[in-house]
C-alpha cells in the first residue's frame, strides 16, 4: 500500500505557512506500514490542483488531500476533484442541515457562501468533521475513473488531525495488509557522510529491509533505520538487529539515538559520573557554555564559563601570560592549554574545555588561515584525590589539538564547540578520539 499526500494552499507555496500537515500524516502512515511515495504542495489554483490530483491518482493507492475546502473563493479543491472525476458537485442535504443547525445555535443565519461546504462530487461520501464546518470528502476506490482512494480534509491542522485519526487512518490500516514500519535514528559526529557510508557498506543497500539511510545536519551525520514488516514484533526484532549491525560498523562514532544530542549525551555522562565541567572560550563566544546549559539540570555538572575574547581578557581573567600570547599568538595550543588549566583551577571543576580560533571571515593569516581552531581539555591529575583533595589544588593534565574547519563563521563556531564536546566524550569513554 502506498500513498501520496497533497497539501493545498497559497500560503504554503508562498512559504508563509510551513506544511506541517504532510509531515504529520507521513508519520501516521508510516506507523501503519503505508509507504508515502510523495508529498506535494500546490497553490489555490484549480487547474494546478486538478493536475496534481490526476498525477497522484495514477500512482498511489491512497491520495490524501488537505486544504482548500473552506467557504471562500480561493477554496477550490472540491471543484478540482469533481472536474478530475468528471462528475458534478452535488448538495449533500444531511451536511447542509448540519451547517444550518450549527449557525442556528450561534444565533446567526448561515451565510450563503457556506452552502458550498455541503457540496461534494457525485458518488463521493462525506467525512465527519466535529471541529469545523467543512465536511471531508471520501472517494472510494473503484467508484470513479481514478486508481486512488481519495480523502479530502480541511487544512486547519486541528480539524485535519481529528478527522484523519478517526475516519481515515482506520480505513487505511484495515486495507494496509497489516505491515508496520518502526524507525530509529542513530547519530554520529566526526566523520563526513561518505566516510560513514563507507563503514556501513552493504547495510546501506537500497533494497535492504530494514533500510539504512543517512542525513546530515550541522555536522551530525544521522542514520535512519526503517524496518517494514508484517508484525510489530518482527519489525522490532529486525530494527534491533540492524541497530546492532550499525553499532558494530561504527563503534563509538555513534554518540546517541533518536532525541539524543551531543550536549544531552555529555550531560548524562557527567551527571552519572558526578563530574563537573567549566569552559573558557574565545572564538565561540560562549557557544560551548550555551550547549552545556541548554540541557535542563545543567547546574549539576556545569560550574562556570569565561568568554575571554581579547588578549587582555585572557591575561586578566585567566592569567594567560603575555609572553605566551606574544610568542605563540592567541590561537595556539599553549594559549588554550593555559586557558583550560586556569579555568579548571578557578572553577574548581573536574574538567575544563577551552577554545581559541579564527572564525572569520577576516583575521586569517597564511600560517593560521580562517578555520584554524585550537581546543584544550584539562583533566584531573593522575594522583589520587582527583585534583582537589586535602592537599590542596593539584595541577591539571592538559591535552590540546589544532583543527582546521571549513565553512562560514557560524559553521566554524558550531564545529569547534562540538569537537570540544567530542574531546570530552572520548576522554570519559577512556578512548582516543577516532578523528
Ligand atoms: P484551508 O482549509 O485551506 O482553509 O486552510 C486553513 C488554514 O489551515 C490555513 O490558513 C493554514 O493556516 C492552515 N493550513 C492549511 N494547510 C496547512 C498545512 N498543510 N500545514 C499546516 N497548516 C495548514
Ligand atoms: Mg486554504
Amino acid at each position: 500500500m502506498n500513498a501520496i499526500i497533497l497539501s493545498v494552499g497559497d500560503e504554503l507555496v508562498l512559504g508563509q505557512t510551513i506544511d506541517t500537515n504532510s509531515a504529520w500524516i507521513d508519520q501516521q502512515l508510516a506507523a501503519v506500514g503505508c509507504e508515502v511515495i510523495a508529498d506535494a504542495i500546490v497553490a489555490d489554483r484549480q487547474e494546478t490542483i486538478e493536475a496534481a490530483i490526476r498525477l497522484a491518482a495514477a500512482h498511489a493507492d491512497f491520495l490524501i488531500i488537505s486544504g482548500g475546502i473552506g467557504p471562500t473563493a480561493d477554496d477550490l479543491t472540491r471543484h478540482a476533484l469533481a472536474a478530475v472525476m468528471g462528475v458534478p458537485l452535488e448538495l449533500n442535504e444531511a451536511w447542509l442541515a448540519r451547517l444550518e443547525s450549527f449557525f442556528q445555535k450561534l444565533g446567526r443565519a448561515m451565510p450563503q457562501t457556506n452552502r458550498i461546504q455541503a457540496m461534494i462530487p457525485r458518488g463521493a461520501e462525506t467525512i465527519e468533521n466535529t471541529a469545523g464546518t467543512a465536511a471531508g470528502i471520501h472517494v472510494k476506490s473503484g467508484i470513479s475513473n481514478l486508481k486512488s482512494e481519495i480523502f479530502v480534509m480541511p487544512g486547519v491542522p486541528k480539524e485535519m488531525k481529528i478527522m484523519f485519526e478517526r475516519d481515515v487512518l482506520p480505513h487505511i490500516r484495515a486495507k494496509g495488509g497489516g505491515a508496520v514500519i518502526l524507525s530509529r535514528t542513530l547519530h554520529t559526529f566526526g566523520l563526513g557522510e561518505s566516510s560513514v557510508a563507507e563503514k556501513l557498506g552493504d547495510l546501506m543497500k537500497r533494497d535492504r529491509n530494514p533500510s539504512v539511510g543517512t542525513t546530515v545536519a550541522n555536522g551530525i551525520v544521522s542514520l535512519r533505520i526503517n524496518a517494514r514488516l508484517p508484525s510489530r514484533d518482527e519489525a522490532q526484532q529486525q530494527l534491533d538487529s540492524t541497530t546492532d549491525a550499525c553499532r558494530a560498523a561504527l563503534g563509538d562514532l555513534i554518540f546517541g539515538a533518536d532525541a539524543d544530542t551531543l550536549p544531552s549525551v555529555l550531560a548524562a555522562s557527567l551527571a552519572s559520573a558526578r563530574k563537573t565541567i567549566c569552559t573558557a572560550e574565545s572564538c565561540t563566544g560562549g557557544l560551548l557554555a550555551k550547549m552545556f546549559t541548554d540541557i535542563p539540570g545543567s547546574s549539576d555538572y556545569f560550574a562556570q564559563g569565561w568568554v575571554t575574547y581579547s588578549n587582555e581578557a585572557k591575561h586578566d581573567r585567566l592569567g594567560v601570560s603575555e609572553n605566551i600570547l606574544n610568542v605563540h599568538g592567541a590561537v595556539s595550543e599553549p594559549v588554550v592549554e593555559a586557558m583550560a588549566r586556569a579555568a579548571r583551577r578557578l572553577a574548581k571543576s573536574d574538567f575544563a574545555l577551552s577554545i581559541s580560533g579564527i572564525a572569520g571571515p577576516s583575521g586569517g593569516t597564511p600560517s593560521k588561515p580562517v578555520g584554524t581552531v585550537c581546543i584544550a581539555l584539562a583533566i584531573p591529575p593522575v594522583a589520587p584525590g582527583g585534583g582537589r583533595g586535602k592537599g590542596g589544588y593539584q595541577e591539571s593534565r592538559v591535552s590540546s589539538r589544532t583543527f582546521h574547519f571549513t565553512g562560514d563563521r557560524e559553521m566554524i563556531r558550531d564545529r569547534s564547540a562540538k569537537i570540544a564536546l567530542a574531546m570530552l566524550r572520548f576522554h570519559l569513554l577512556d578512548k582516543p578520539m577516532p578523528f
